[in-house]
């Protein structure tokens, strides 16, 4: 079984549509969207409408990122940065009600016979915490029902195994091991900020016990002149560029 995970979207259409090519090249068996299909770029109707065809078509695994719950009133955001409050308040005013309504049915947190799977973290998933460290991946190890869970929400690829970090530039490519807790980050599609502009999505070959860290290349350009078109801040379009 391989799956195929993805996250933080974040309303980029031209990467969320290089890195669902590049899933379909892997042939995975199942998709797994780890949350934040909104938020920060310009295409949020474009970018749900995508995940909803693989929901309804591939029955991909979804969970809600706190971009989501925020667009839907699920969420409060008053102390996200300005830029972050001004996308909120715009992907509002794109989406009907049928789209908040199928992001606001996303639950918090699902498991499967492989792995576990939230956005931001196990332990209170609602809090939107950050897995940033190993002292937050231990507390939750303790709070997960497999050995291995899957992540987003730092838009930053990382893997945690019990008592150490493994950095994902480093070693993309980790062997799972038994009788080990494992937490992966997949990265961020349409945000990244770990230096690295390009898409980040993760393939999870359950009976090989591989997780395997990918990137794919997208028109940045293109992106970044929607977000200056559509009038949302300036620095939302220039991070994208650096991958910070
Ligand atoms: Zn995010």
């Amino acid at each position: 079984m391989r799956y195929g995970l993805f996250s933080d979207v974040h309303s980029n259409l031209e990467a969320m549509e290089k890195v669902l090519s590049a899933l379909a090249a892997e042939q995975v068996d199942r998709y797994v969207f780890v949350g934040d299909i909104v938020g920060y770029g310009a295409d949020p109707r474009a970018c749900v409408s995508l995940l909803k065809n693989l929901v309804e078509q591939k029955g991909c695994l979804s969970v809600a990122g706190n971009h989501d719950h925020a667009v839907c009133g699920l969420t409060p955001y008053a102390n996200y940065s300005e830029s972050a409050q001004r996308a909120i308040e715009w992907t509002k005013g794109k989406l009907d009600k049928d789209t908040l309504d199928f992001l606001a049915s996303f639950p918090l947190m699902a498991t499967t016979a492989h792995f576990s799977v939230a956005h931001a973290n196990f332990f209170s998933p609602a809090q939107w915490q950050y897995v940033f460290d190993i002292d937050d991946a231990e507390i939750n190890f303790k709070a997960m029902k497999t050995p291995v869970g899957f992540v987003g929400h730092s838009h930053s690829p990382v893997v945690f195994r019990s008592g150490e970090m493994v950095d994902s530039i480093v070693d993309p490519n980790v062997g799972l091991q038994e009788n080990e807790h494992y937490i992966i980050n997949v990265g961020s599609v349409g945000q990244p900020r770990d230096g690295d502009p390009r898409a980040a999505f993760v393939v999870y070959d359950a009976t090989a016990q591989r997780v395997e860290i990918k990137r794919v290349s997208y028109d940045v350009d293109k992106a970044q002149a929607k977000i200056r078109e559509a009038g949302l801040p300036r620095m939302l379009a220039d991070r994208l560029a650096a991958g910070k």
